[in-house]
């Protein structure tokens, strides 16, 4: 960076549309605040920082994110306390994983300074947008694409970086139920599922689509090339509880890192709570779920830290949790958002104070 990132430049927005906005009815992701963060990569390097009122891109046609889907993005939230101090929750790991997706795209990464200043100054300059009311939260997303043109099937020479906000309620997930999908992988060995890239998105929204029509609300991945191996729970990473074991699958080529889940398993292990990070069969899914020592199944991410399921499908059966008061999943996720909303100590390390 060529600028000095204390001085990002900030044009307000001459209408701000704050007034109109009803913070007690918030839904998730639909509502952007008045400014966005963007800067450009060209001539080898990121340029032209800079905090701007929201609003649509110009774009030409040929513009290579249309039709080689050279994107990444990350999914992070702003906390506001009963102080109006502003948080943020690991944020250098996402990050670390931005830089990760890109390198994977072909992208150039980006500089950690330049995505904390930029995140920094657009939460300051968008502060009265975050939300103060617990469960409420401000999402955001960084994301990075191909900007330069041409039809050629190559990495693009120019990138473009922005971070957009939307001020955001609970996310309501309601009873879930999943079904084991055998047929559709998200993801395979040496691609691109360890990334957060568009297309893997893209991919899965079919396999969801026919999902959905048979009653389902998400999928769960298995491994694609058995179908025998529990990988991940639509876009989040996957938790279940047999016994009193908690347990997940190790990371792979094909599973996103998720900070939820490391933030899980960390917190699993200082509080005591019995966790096994292995590979875990269909088999041994169902076969819990018959034998009645699986208590809990639930998604871990960002958006709604734990989500439960409350049944899953496979091969035309329908299995039921019980519901019950003393889950791992409230507790995780009472301990997880007293932590982001700086309610209480936080012994990891993982808040992150913005002011
Ligand atoms: C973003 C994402 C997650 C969750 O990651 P967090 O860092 O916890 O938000 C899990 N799985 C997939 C496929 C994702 O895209």
């Amino acid at each position: 960076m060529e600028v000095s990132l204390k001085q990002i430049p900030v044009t307000k927005t001459k209408r701000s549309r704050l007034a109109e906005v009803d913070f007690d009815n918030l839904s998730f992701g639909n509502v952007f605040t008045d400014h966005m963060f963007i800067c450009e990569y060209r001539d080898g390097k990121w340029q032209d920082a800079r905090v701007i009122p929201y609003g649509p891109l110009s774009l030409d046609p040929a513009t290579k994110v249309f039709h080689y889907g050279q994107e990444a993005f990350e999914g992070m939230k702003a906390y506001k306390d009963l102080q109006g101090k502003i948080w943020l929750f690991r944020p250098l790991e996402n990050q670390k994983r931005l830089n990760k997706s890109a390198v994977r795209l072909a992208m150039p990464e980006l500089p950690e300074a330049l995505f904390m200043e930029g995140l920094k100054t657009l939460l300051e300059t968008d502060r009265d947008w975050i939300p103060q009311k617990s469960n409420s939260s401000l999402y955001i997303r960084p994301f990075i694409f191909a900007s330069g043109t041409g039809f050629h099937a190559s990495p693009s020479d120019r990138y473009t970086f922005i971070i957009a906000c939307a001020p955001s309620g609970a996310y309501f997930s309601g009873k879930v139920s999943v079904r084991i999908e055998e047929t559709y992988s998200r993801a395979a060995n040496g691609g691109v599922g360890y990334a957060k890239a568009g297309g893997n998105y893209a991919g899965s929204f079919y396999p969801m689509q026919l999902a959905a029509q048979a009653g389902f609300q998400q999928v769960i991945w298995t491994d694609d090339h058995s179908h025998e191996f529990i990988e991940e729970a639509g876009a989040m990473n996957i938790f279940m509880r047999i016994g009193d074991t908690l347990l997940t699958c190790p990371t792979s080529d094909r599973i996103l890192d998720g900070i939820t889940r490391k933030s899980i398993v960390q917190l699993a292990e200082a509080e005591g709570i019995p966790l096994e990070v292995r590979r875990i069969r269909v088999s041994e899914l169902v076969g819990a779920a018959e034998d009645g020592s699986l208590k809990e199944l639930f998604g871990a991410g960002t958006a709604a830290v734990v989500s439960p399921i409350s049944s899953f499908g496979y091969r035309g059966k329908l299995y039921t949790l019980p519901e019950r008061e003393d889950s791992y999943a409230t507790r995780i996720k009472k301990r997880i958002t007293d932590i982001q909303y700086n309610r209480c100590a936080d012994p990891y390390g993982w808040r992150y104070e913005v002011g």
